[in-house]
């Protein structure tokens, strides 16, 4: 596709926020929009080499009031959308092995319900109850959603790239923003690897990138790229098909279903900032043990695939939303390993923010950069 030379509004980046952005500022009726994706395919970056996780849990009532306004927008995407997701609720649920994590766990269940998630409570020996197959010996307290469950973030993103494009849309992969340009305090134009494209707004929804973009317009974004990574096994008939999405909190270790098999991951706690997406087979090899440690039918099962992805972490693992000091220069991004099933919402809250000036959907205004600096950060306890 020839790229355009002007553009109403630029988004930067072709994963789950740029296309839901782009989607919904085209069902509002904007015309000109680009979206630009430095890959040969929309939609691997992070969103695409995520673990498809959705859930309701979270610490903090701003990440509940978000996933309580995307999550059913996951729900009704092939209705909405056209496009089929594989959303399947199979539940989450959440061990905690000592007494901290127990009471914080308490505490998250009540504002939970508070909020109408309707998350269970657990007992050590229910969450035994429930997982005999997982060594959960240690375990104190747990807590389980039965709404939660998977996505497929794939999907959700050519569902939105294709139905902006049949709005018009114009998606351009393989073009890679290499500057952008500001005078006298608002943004002008942005210099790509295929032209420079005159602008007066830019989204930058650049995911673990978005520190460089800000960087491009003078603007300190604080997130920083850190690996993640994570396997699958082959087919494991011992697993049943409503084994729910399990984390074992204080470990990071989660498994889920992934197709007759699991999809394993940890969180490698000492992992340095880095945009290396290799995989680490050393810490491969932690996670595994550990994964064994707790479910010893692993020890006759052989990885079938691995990879890694970047999360893109803020100081307050919350993301960030809204205006810079440069004026047409807006940000969504910063979503600390948790933003696949926040695409929907957040997309949708910058066409608010971009056409009626405010969010509406969810009052997210409490997220913006300008907290940073301000010392009004929000600690997110559920980071995985
Ligand atoms: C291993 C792993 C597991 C995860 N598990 C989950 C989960 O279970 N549930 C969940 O909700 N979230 C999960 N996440 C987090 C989730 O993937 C991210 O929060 C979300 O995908 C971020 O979407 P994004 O659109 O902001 O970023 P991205 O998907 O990374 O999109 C940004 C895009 O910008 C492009 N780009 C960057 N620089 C430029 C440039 N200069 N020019 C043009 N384009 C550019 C990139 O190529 C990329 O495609 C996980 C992440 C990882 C890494």
């Amino acid at each position: 596709m020839d790229t355009p030379t002007t553009a109403d509004i630029v988004i930067i980046g072709g994963g789950v926020m740029g296309a839901s952005a782009a989607y919904h500022l085209a069902q509002r009726g904007v015309k000109n929009i680009l979206l630009l994706e430095k890959e040969e395919f929309f939609g691997t970056g992070a969103t695409g080499r995520c673990a498809g996780g959705v859930r309701y849990q979270f610490s903090t009532e701003i990440n509940v009031r978000l996933s309580l306004e995307s999550l059913p927008m996951i729900e009704r995407f092939r209705d909405e959308i056209g496009q089929d997701v594989s959303y399947h609720p199979c539940g989450y649920l959440l061990v905690a092995t000592n007494e901290k994590d127990a009471a914080v766990f308490k505490h998250n269940v009540e504002m939970q319900n508070r909020l109408g998630v309707q998350t269970q409570l657990l007992s050590g020996d229910e969450v035994r109850k429930r997982l005999p197959m997982i060594r959960f010996y240690d375990a104190v307290a747990g807590t389980f959603h039965e709404k939660d469950g998977l996505g497929d973030p794939n999907s959700v993103v050519m569902g939105y790239v294709s139905a902006a494009q049949r709005m018009g849309v114009k998606a351009v992969n393989n073009a890679e923003v290499t500057g952008i340009r500001v005078s006298g305090g608002r943004v002008e134009g942005v210099e790509t690897s295929r032209g420079v494209i005159q602008t007066r707004m830019v989204v930058n929804a650049a995911g673990p990138w978005a520190g460089q973009m800000g960087q491009m317009a003078g603007v300190h974004i604080p997130i920083v790229p850190l690996r993640r990574q994570m396997f699958t096994t082959n087919a494991l008939k011992e697993i049943p098909g409503d084994f729910p999405f399990v984390i074992d909190f204080a470990q990071s270790l989660y498994f889920h279903r992934q197709g007759d098999g699991l999809l394993i991951g940890m969180s490698n706690q000492n992992e340095k900032p880095g945009f290396d997406q290799s995989v680490d087979e050393e810490f491969e090899l932690v996670n595994l043990e550990a994964a064994v440690e707790r479910l010893p039918l692993l020890e006759r099962a052989s990885r079938a695939s691995h990879w890694a992805g970047l999360y893109e972490v803020t100081p307050d693992a919350h993301p960030i939303y809204g205006k810079t000091d440069v004026d047409g220069f807006l940000v969504c991004a910063g979503f600390s390993g948790h933003g696949f099933m926040h695409g929907p919402v957040s997309g949708k809250l910058m066409s608010e923010l971009i056409l009626d000036g405010r969010f509406s959907s969810v009052d997210v205004s409490l997220l913006d950069l300008a907290r940073f600096e301000q010392g009004r950060l929000i600690k997110e306890y559920n980071v995985v």
